[in-house]
């Protein structure tokens, strides 16, 4: 008898048919024999919701409140997939993140999680219970109610699967596991059997949503496998796993696009000693995620700066950076381009493979693609890029390492 924890996604359980249809896979293993701990997330769509319905009556929603309201989201799917259930003889119970003991800081909207004691979820499962949690989602020490930020049952399951000792974690999603690229997008993408924590964390930070890149983070410093795969068939799906030797034979593993972006371009900046520090200290302080950054070689004592934000942190940036400059009191000026898009190749086999950029940036060229900024870590290369040819330029990147599913046979 193994201890599993399911995790479905908002598509996965987006409608009573597909809760209806989560519950006949979740009864399957529980037939088996397994312990079975599910993990769900709002049904597709309904996060947005309630964003944009918070965002309408307030520009800016107080953390706590918009926490009390996201987390309907997840209660809801949780309470239904237990009645599912309950409706297939199942015996199961619902648990939301703070009655599993899920114990966050008190960060409102974007809260990490300290500990986990698990409440009452070993007894229910020794009783024979299925156990459903709500995803995203725990209680900060002062009793306050807290998520996780953006996509994160993904980390919820992982947190569970570690704190509980699981034999596995599954994700069950809406494709078949993790692909060389997004398949909605290249259709001639290929599934990954298997690919290393870290080209999974780099993907995910680059764009590919399938897991969240905490989640894989967690995965990675607690040694939990992760199997990807869809929750609509039975598919193998893709192993998340340490790093073996044989990964290191391809060059790129798999291409990410990340849209919504945006470029900051800074004139004339003074080109001494800590400018740069006390700018990136001012984007810090609003909690602005800076990606990449180009300063070009300064000429009669001034310099330009480039670097690129989520499209969201437009105006909070822009706000940082005139602060910035009345702080230093430069006469710079800035600009900020939206309509930016980052392309991105990753693969531990970059360590040992040489001409990966020359590759990428050859087609792109080819391509008409014009490269805006670069920037590289051991094993990823991305560039950004004008938006409307994003879906173009990951096509002729995916192609020119050869990613594509072999055609079938004649
Ligand atoms: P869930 O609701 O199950 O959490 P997500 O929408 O968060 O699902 O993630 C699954 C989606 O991720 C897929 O539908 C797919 O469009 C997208 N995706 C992006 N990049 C990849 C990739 N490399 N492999 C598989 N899916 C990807
Ligand atoms: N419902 C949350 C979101 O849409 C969390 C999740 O689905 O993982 O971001
Ligand atoms: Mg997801």
């Amino acid at each position: 008898m193994a201890l599993i924890v399911q995790k479905y996604g908002g598509t996965s359980v987006a409608d009573l048919e597909k809760i209806r249809n989560a519950a006949r896979r979740i009864k399957a293993s529980h037939d088996n024999g397994d312990q079975v701990v599910v993990v769900v997330s709002a049904r597709a769509g309904v996060t947005n919701r309630l964003i944009r319905d918070a965002k309408s009556l307030q520009a800016e929603p107080d953390g706590r409140e918009m926490d009390l309201l996201l987390t309907v989201g997840e209660q809801e799917t949780m309470a239904l997939t237990a009645m599912a259930l309950h409706a297939l003889g199942v015996s199961a119970v619902s648990r939301t993140g703070a009655q599993a003991g899920i114990f966050t800081d008190s960060a409102h909207t974007r809260a990490r999680i300290r500990k986990i004691s698990g409440g009452d979820l070993r007894e229910q499962l020794d009783q024979g219970n299925v156990v459903i949690v709500a995803g995203f989602q725990g209680i900060s020490e002062e009793g306050q109610v807290t998520t996780f930020g953006r996509n994160a049952s993904d980390l919820t399951a992982v947190a569970l699967a570690s704190a509980l000792n699981a034999e596995t974690c599954q994700i069950l999603t809406d494709v078949d596991g993790v692909f060389t690229a997004d398949p909605r997008l290249i259709p001639e993408a290929r599934k990954i059997e298997e690919i290393s924590y870290d080209e999974m964390l780099e993907l995910a930070g680059a764009g590919s949503k399938v897991v969240q890149s905490r989640a894989v983070e967690f995965a990675k410093n607690y040694g939990i496998e992760l199997v990807v795969r869809s929750s609509f068939n039975n598919n193998p799906g893709t192993v998340v796993k340490e790093e073996v030797a044989s990964m290191e034979d391809v060059a790129v593993r798999g291409v990410a696009l990340e849209k919504d972006q945006a470029k900051v371009v800074l004139s004339n900046v003074p080109d001494i000693p800590g400018t740069a520090a006390k700018l990136f200290q001012v984007l810090a302080e609003d909690e602005i995620n800076v990606d990449m950054i180009v300063q070009n070689i300064g000429r009669a004592g001034k310099a330009n700066v480039t670097f690129t934000i989520a499209v969201e942190d437009t105006y909070r940036a822009e706000r940082a950076v005139h602060r910035w400059i009345e702080e230093v009191g430069a006469k710079s000026k800035v600009s900020i381009i939206d309509q930016i898009a980052k392309v991105s190749v990753v693969g531990v086999g970059m360590r040992s493979h040489t001409g990966v950029a020359a590759t990428m940036f050859t087609a792109l060229a080819e391509a008409g693609v014009n490269i805006q900024l670069i920037s590289t870590s051991e094993i990823k290369i991305s560039v950004a890029i004008d938006l409307a040819k994003a879906e173009e330029a990951c096509r002729v990147v995916h192609s020119a390492f050869q990613l594509a599913r072999e055609a079938p046979s004649p």
